[in-house]
């Protein structure tokens, strides 16, 4: 979602004559787009701040911005600690970055952020034509994320998504399939539809199509019919809300790639319910076997929180008891954060750093175990893989699955095209082959 935040970022200053550079000491104007779903993610914005102190000195015409989450949720006190930012840009203000640097002139300092009055954003009616126009501009790459959602109304008691995104509200079905058309016609293949939680796409702000009620199945069966897209994605699931029209789409929909992330965040019922999951890992297997059954070679990942506020050692071995029955075929895992405003940091019973550090080893080397494990199970086999990007000695592309496939030597294919590989080796996160023509 950030990343699509940056590249709207990218695309409004391009309208106003800047040009996107990495070089932070040529720059005039440097922007973090920031994330504060981890405490870890916070403390990076923070010292890469610190960082920029000195370079603000040697040159004070030099304008700093910080949009994002961390903006929208330390608003005026970021300016308190570090004063040699110019602009604090809100998640739902992003579109306005261009006209709100030519308001920060001569030292005049710019905070905006979502006002407590939440209205449907800018964001929705002015994105797609935002994207429209400013997609013809840019370099075509063929992969693309298109947001079709934003916030989340969901509450989990650790996050601070709800807070920092405000309330969930979905985009029009036609200002979405118009994004998609533009981008398939500027050379796009695949697309990743974006959103906290894809699966309650039209339910929050009701979509309708003639007085219908338009769910995420529907917009996904109607995007498969865009001629020229060979992929698309989604993420990410709540499993509350998989609904089986949903799981029916990966066998009835020929372009939906064979993979679902599904956070489940924990093993224990007693821990799902303090985090606000509303679901319990006995539902959340029935999804599992009812999605394989319509779809059995689905790639199925999730997110995992190791040493939630009161999670038990034995709590814990029921998250690694879950991980034997799913075998995931990947996962992000990471140790509980407290973050500001949410409930579950008012919890008294604190799991120590060393605890969690332990846990989140174990799980992770078993899910590493696992996962070379599946992945192994490709060698022998051809996959169509995607290609990527290519230097003088090989090529990158992905599978359906989302394995990275390295590909042997440099092809003729351009990125966006689709080869079969034959794969002859297999890592935790990768895997390798060579075209299937060479074997
Ligand atoms: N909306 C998605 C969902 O419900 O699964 C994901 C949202 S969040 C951007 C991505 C992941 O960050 C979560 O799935 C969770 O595992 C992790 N996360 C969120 N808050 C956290 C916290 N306070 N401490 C540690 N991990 C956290
Ligand atoms: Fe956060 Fe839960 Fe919403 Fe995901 S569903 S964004 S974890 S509140």
């Amino acid at each position: 979602m950030n990343e699509r935040d940056s590249e709207i970022i990218s695309q409004s200053l391009s309208g106003y004559g800047y040009i996107e550079s990495l070089d932070m000491e040529s720059s005039d104007v440097i922007i973090i787009n920031t994330c504060s779903i981890r405490a870890k993610a916070e403390q990076k914005v923070m010292s890469l701040l610190g960082m920029l102190k000195k370079e603000k000195k040697s040159r004070p015409e030099l304008k700093i911005c910080v949009a994002g989450c961390v903006a929208q949720q330390e608003g005026g006190h970021l300016l308190e600690r570090m004063p040699h930012v110019d602009l604090v840009v809100g998640t739902q203000n992003i579109f306005d970055i261009p006209e709100l640097l030519q308001g920060c002139s001569k030292g005049k300092k710019i905070i905006t952020s979502m006002t407590d009055s939440y209205e449907i954003p800018r964001f929705i009616p002015e994105i797609s034509e935002a994207t429209i126009t400013d997609v013809r501009r840019v370099p075509r790459p063929f992969k693309k994320f298109v947001t079709i959602m934003q916030g989340c109304n969901n509450y989990c008691t650790y996050c601070v998504v709800p807070y920092t995104r405000g309330r969930e509200i979905s985009r029009k079905k036609n200002d979405i399939i118009d994004e998609v058309n533009v981008l398939v016609d500027s050379g796009v293949r695949e697309i990743t539809l974006l959103g906290q939680n894809v699966n309650s796409y039209g339910l929050a702000n009701k979509v309708t199509e003639t007085d219908i009620p338009y769910s995420f199945p529907s917009l996904l069966e109607d995007i498969a019919r865009i001629s020229g897209l060979k992929r698309i994605r989604f993420t990410t699931s709540h499993p509350k809300d998989l609904s089986e029209d949903l799981m029916r789409c990966f066998r009835d929909i020929d372009i939906l790639c064979h993979q679902i992330h599904l956070p489940v965040q924990a093993g224990s019922n007693a821990v799902l319910k303090r985090m606000n999951r509303k679901y319990t890992i006995g539902k959340y297997l029935q999804k599992i076997d009812v999605l394989r059954a319509y779809c059995p070679d689905i790639a199925i990942t999730t997110d995992i929180i190791v040493g939630f506020p009161g999670e038990t050692a034995n709590d814990f071995e029921q998250t690694m008891i879950l991980l034997e029955k799913v075998r995931y075929d990947g996962s992000f895992s990471f140790k509980y954060s407290d973050r500001p405003g949410t409930k579950s940091s008012e919890l008294q019973e604190k799991v120590a750093e060393s605890i969690k550090s332990q846990r989140l080893s174990r799980f992770q080397t078993r899910q590493d175990e696992i996962s070379l494990e599946k992945n192994s199970a490709f060698i022998g086999k051809s996959l169509p893989v995607m290609v990527e990007s290519c230097n003088v000695d090989n090529c990158q592309g992905r599978s359906e699955y989302n394995h990275v496939v390295h590909i042997e030597k440099n092809i003729s294919n351009t990125p966006g095209d689709i080869v079969d590989v034959f794969i002859y080796h297999a890592g935790q996160h990768s895997l390798q082959g060579r075209i299937v023509e060479d074997t």
